[in-house]
């Protein structure tokens, strides 16, 4: 099933994001992660790709992925990275992922790493282009609130951001923020220059002060002064900043569907203890306003 079906059924969606194994060996602590996430029902479950060192496209992100839709019949959205590889790669990757039943995409430029190798696309638009012709794929792109870190200023990265849309994006997966403020004014800019697919906006509870402070630095996000205040008094108890970690995401996330957020896409780093309390407290507004 596309993922666009589920946005004519729902006015506000509940995604999960996890991240398949380095090693085949591992895949087992994956699978658990994913029979944890399952009994919350989310409306798709997204596998990235590529990051921490396995390479783009890899078979782990399809096994994960198609594990997921096998045993649970949740979708899956597969990431796929076309930066440091070459389009026969790309290619070869994408009929596997037909081959396995996954129809969504999320197709992503990747970050540049200096010795892969050849690198047949510069951005993620080419790699839409390339997905739309050769399958019948459901595809969605990434965004960011605050700007892509590479990008001269806000209103290029969003031009940029429309020619994905252009190239057949159907839906957009925000970069996690931690100021709703950052995401309403991103919204209203986007939709002024006529890019009106459905965007969920990406969250991450904060609630490991050094993981939050390497992932903040890798994709330049700010942290408010409020969120460092807590990453700062509790960072020496980690039940207090859990707690408080997931406070601030579930504040955040209410905000977000009571002012009409159409997704919001929980970045779980694989902890379904995480997610379980997020959905503990924000499902009864999702069953409200998705009329459940
Ligand atoms: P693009 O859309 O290609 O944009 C990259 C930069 O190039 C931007 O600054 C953009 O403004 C600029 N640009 C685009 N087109 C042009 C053009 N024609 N001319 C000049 N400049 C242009 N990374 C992984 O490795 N694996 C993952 O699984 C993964 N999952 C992610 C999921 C989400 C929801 C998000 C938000 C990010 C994810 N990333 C992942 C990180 C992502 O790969 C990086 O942020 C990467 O640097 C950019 O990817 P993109 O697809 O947004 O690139």
């Amino acid at each position: 099933m596309y993922l666009s079906e589920l946005f004519k059924r729902k006015k506000c969606l509940f995604s999960c994001e996890i991240f398949p194994p380095k090693k085949v060996s591992d895949l087992d602590s994956v699978y658990q992660t994913v029979s944890g996430l399952q009994r919350l029902h989310p409306d798709f479950i997204s596998v990235t790709c590529g990051a921490g060192g396995s390479a783009p496209g890899d078979n782990l992100t399809v096994k994960v992925a198609s594990h997921i839709k096998e045993k649970y019949g949740i979708e899956p959205l597969a990431h796929l990275t076309c930066v440091n590889t070459s389009r026969s790669n790309l290619e070869k990757t994408i009929d596997l992922l037909k081959k396995n039943h996954i129809d969504n995409l999320l197709a992503l430029r990747g970050d540049r790493v200096s010795d892969y190798g050849a690198t047949d696309f510069a951005y993620a638009s080419e790699l839409i282009s390339l997905i739309r012709q050769r399958g019948d794929f459901y595809v969605a792109a990434a965004c960011y609130p605050e700007r892509h870190p590479e990008s001269r200023n806000k209103s290029e990265d969003i031009l940029h951001l429309k020619e994905k849309v252009e190239a057949g994006a159907s839906h957009l997966i925000s970069q996690l923020f931690f100021n709703n403020n950052d995401f309403y004014t991103f919204v209203e800019d986007v939709r002024a220059i006529g890019i009106n697919v459905p965007i969920e906006a990406g969250i991450i509870p904060a609630v490991d002060k050094r993981r939050i402070e390497r992932i903040v630095s890798l994709c330049s996000a700010t942290l408010p002064t409020k969120l460092l205040n807590i990453l700062n008094r509790f960072e020496n108890d980690q039940d207090a900043l859990f707690e408080a970690g997931i406070d601030y995401a579930t504040e955040q996330i209410m905000d977000l569907i009571s002012s009409g957020v159409q997704g919001i896409h929980l970045y779980t780093l694989n902890n379904p203890a995480v997610a379980e309390k997020i959905v503990k407290n924000i499902g009864g507004l999702l069953m409200e306003v998705n009329g459940k």
